[in-house]
């Protein structure tokens, strides 16, 4: 080795030994940098935490209870002050109404629900005003003394009354059903047959209500029923005579009929008779009837309801084949909707002008009632016992409507053309055959089916 080549060594070795000294006094400063960075971070983590608790602890809220129509509140405002993790516990103070009960708390004073339960437990993280939910019950009473039944439990003639509201609430008068009877609706005062209230409408709950109701007919008055039932909101009695394949027949019309147009069964009655000296001297005319609705006594001496009885009562031990039952029940739920028409405006629907205007449009004035000798069913579709009176017209139109419109599947019966005289005409095929449906009937037709449908809401129909 030379000179040159040892100095070169020794710089080497120099220049080794200083990047060793350099290395480690890096290793130095980067455990103190990061030393230094945890503890700038715990200071910065304490000092957030310390605004954050800051911030929420010791607030002062402030939570107010408003009586709101109860009559105790065993605090009024409870103030609280939140603690280090920002928490405000406030317990729902205890409250009571003499007349009625507490539910509990609600942020609105009409609410009928709450938000809050007595003695709820509640994270408070504002400043409240709340108000006590309360209410009183109240009870319709129906006098049960002479009545069978009723359509809806006892349970579903009370309301209630919610919070500073004071005054009576309403219920549904509900149907009622004494077996073998005419049902007709309820008075206030027993004995008093003036202001009359009927199934399906409103009543103030509080009072008793008492049933009205008649025997169907003062000629046969007595009739044992079997079995009652109901069918939506109808009440059906079976006559004791009814045999079983007939009532069954019949209650699967009922329904059918109930499937499109369930508001034919409003609070209605219904009843299947078998005595056929019933319909033969219910009607004056003296031939047998198949069903009746809205009549009284053959005598005229009908009681006060007269021609406001709602019950249909179909005749079961028809021996004449001579018309289609299905049509005919139709026929009878029509009159009944009629009469509720009535008991809602005071006027039945086949006397309201467009209903008699199209009436004598159809019927040839110079032909007495419905005995109409050259009867053409082209120029008069309906049968012809339609044209015998505006009832009788609206019911045959409302039925010839539901054939055309409603139960367009419905097969009409074939009918015998030689028996067709029942009564003041049979419902025949011809009478009824679909399409020729005059567009003046279908426009009155639709008008009064919408109103039914809609609960006599006029607004809904045009
Ligand atoms: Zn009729």
């Amino acid at each position: 080795m030379n000179d040159r080549e040892y100095e070169q060594l020794l710089n080497n070795n120099y220049n080794k030994d200083s990047n060793e000294n350099n290395s480690f006094k890096s290793h130095k400063y980067s455990v103190i940098k990061i030393i230094f960075i945890i503890i700038g971070i715990i200071i910065f983590i304490s000092i957030i935490l310390a605004i954050i608790i800051f911030k929420n602890s010791n607030k002062n809220y402030s939570v107010k209870f408003n009586l709101n129509g109860a009559d105790e509140l065993n605090q009024s405002i409870i103030n609280c002050k939140s603690d280090i993790f920002g928490h405000c516990y406030v317990i729902m103070p205890t409250a009571s109404r003499y007349d009625g009960e507490v539910l509990g708390y609600s942020n609105d004073a009409t609410s009928e629900t709450i938000e809050y339960k007595i003695n709820e437990k509640i994270d408070v993280t504002d400043n409240m005003n709340l108000y006590v939910v309360s209410r009183k019950k109240y009870t319709l009473n129906i006098d049960m003394s002479e009545i069978d039944e009723l359509s809806t439990s006892n349970s579903g003639l009370s309301c209630y009354s919610y919070n500073t509201d004071n005054s009576v609430c309403d219920v549904v008068i509900p149907q009622f059903n004494k077996k073998g009877y005419s049902v007709h609706g309820y008075v206030e005062t027993k004995g008093s047959q003036n202001q009359r209230f009927f199934p399906g409408e409103t009543h103030k709950a509080s009072g008793t209500l008492y049933p009205i109701y008649s025997i169907i007919s003062e000629i046969v008055p007595n009739i044992d029923i079997k079995e009652s039932f109901f069918i939506d909101k109808a009440y059906v009695d079976v006559e004791n005579s009814c045999p079983d394949d007939v009532v069954t027949k019949y209650t699967d019309y009922l329904k059918e009929i109930e499937k499109k147009a369930p508001f034919l069964f409003n609070y209605q009655k219904i009843i299947f008779h078998g005595d056929k000296e019933f319909f033969k001297k219910n009607i004056f005319g003296g031939e047998y009837s198949f069903a009746l609705t809205n009549f009284c006594g053959s005598n005229g001496n009908c009681d006060s309801f007269k021609n406001n009885t709602r019950s249909s009562v179909i005749n079961c031990n028809n021996y004449d084949n001579a018309f289609d039952e299905y049509l005919s029940i139709i026929h009878e739920l029509f009159h009944s909707a009629d009469s509720r028409y009535n008991f809602h405006f005071g006027k039945y629907i086949s006397d309201e002008d467009d209903v008699t205007q199209l009436y004598n449009n159809y019927r040839d004035s110079s032909l007495d009632k419905c005995y109409l000798p050259t009867y053409d069913i082209n120029n008069k579709p309906l049968r012809f016992y339609a044209y015998g009176s505006e009832k009788e017209f609206f019911s045959e139109l409302m039925t010839f409507y539901y054939i055309n419109y409603i139960d367009t599947n419905y097969k009409i019966k074939d009918i015998d053309f030689e028996k067709k005289s029942i009564g003041f005409g049979s419902i025949i095929k011809e009478a009824y055959f679909r399409g020729n449906f005059p567009d003046d009937m279908k426009k009155v037709a639709e008008k009064y089916y919408c109103i039914l449908e809609n609960n006599f809401d006029k607004n809904k129909c045009s």
